[in-house]
């Protein structure tokens, strides 16, 4: 799934084609699953800005109107001269600059084209942005203080408090503080919590160097390319600790695959 850096990735390139001058609008016949509301009619709009919280794109149009794209599992936009003739190319917004399609083959991805004020409701519902200014070792050791008896780990992906994060970010994140996923937020130290800012930024700065993380088969670019994130990575779907050297072991925390490094992680 994308994750902060994923998603600030195809921001970033997205950006580089705006202003963007949509002329006409193509979506496929299942595109109902994706799109949440019933008027979708950008045609004639310029998208003049893309903006990002947490995981949730959004367009600034002009007209007061917003388009917000979640990619969901597995969606991301592409830019591109022609058609891209991509099977699963649910929404096609083209004009004098090009194409922009919305491609997503499991379709658990949506989209809102809504006001200025509608967009704002979705927005608020996200907690601080990790990768934000706001995200600060007192912002963390508040949340944690609330919901002592919750696992960290598990408690990290909620994107209420931590809007952005996602299941390899989280692993990271308890990696990098030197915390076990399962430990009690109550648990959690000021100085920790400290640790876990810390952390956060190295994952998310190592990870947008390499725009993005690619797993198996996953996610692409705007421009249809892999990842090279992997390479940062110190226990999430590793064998050997990237701190330490030990093994790494794997358990489930709340549903989630999750990796941890016994010797490094208390
Ligand atoms: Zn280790």
């Amino acid at each position: 799934m994308p994750e902060l850096p994923e998603v600030e990735t195809i921001r970033k390139q997205l950006s580089k084609k705006l202003p963007f001058e949509i002329s006409r609008v193509e979506t496929s016949e299942v595109v109902g699953s994706i799109l949440k509301t019933e008027d979708f009619s950008p045609q004639g709009l310029v998208i003049k800005k893309i903006k990002r919280k947490g995981k949730l794109l959004e367009f600034v149009l002009n007209d007061d109107k917003r388009i917000l794209s979640h990619l969901g599992m597995s969606g991301s936009w592409r830019i591109s001269n022609s058609p891209t003739g991509e099977k699963h190319a649910h929404v096609v917004l083209s004009g004098p600059k090009g194409y922009l399609s919305y491609i997503d083959p499991r379709r658990f991805g949506n989209m809102y084209f809504v006001s200025k004020l509608k967009a704002q409701l979705h927005l608020d519902r996200l907690g601080v942005d990790i990768g934000s200014p706001q995200f600060t070792p007192e912002y963390v050791y508040e949340v944690l203080k609330k919901f002592p008896n919750k696992q960290l780990k598990p408690f990290l992906l909620d994107q209420a408090y931590f809007a952005g994060s996602g299941n390899y970010i989280a692993c990271e994140i308890c990696a990098r503080a030197g915390i076990r996923p399962s430990r009690r937020c109550g648990k959690v130290t000021k100085k920790e919590c400290l640790k876990i800012v810390e952390g956060t930024k190295s994952v998310l700065t190592g990870s947008l160097k390499r725009n993005g993380m690619t797993f198996s088969g996953g996610y692409v670019d705007a421009f249809g390319e892999k990842g090279d994130g992997v390479e940062n990575l110190v226990v999430f779907a590793q064998k050997e600790c990237g701190l330490c050297g030990g093994i790494v072991k794997k358990t489930v925390l709340a549903q989630r695959g999750t990796y941890y490094c016994p010797s490094c992680q208390k």
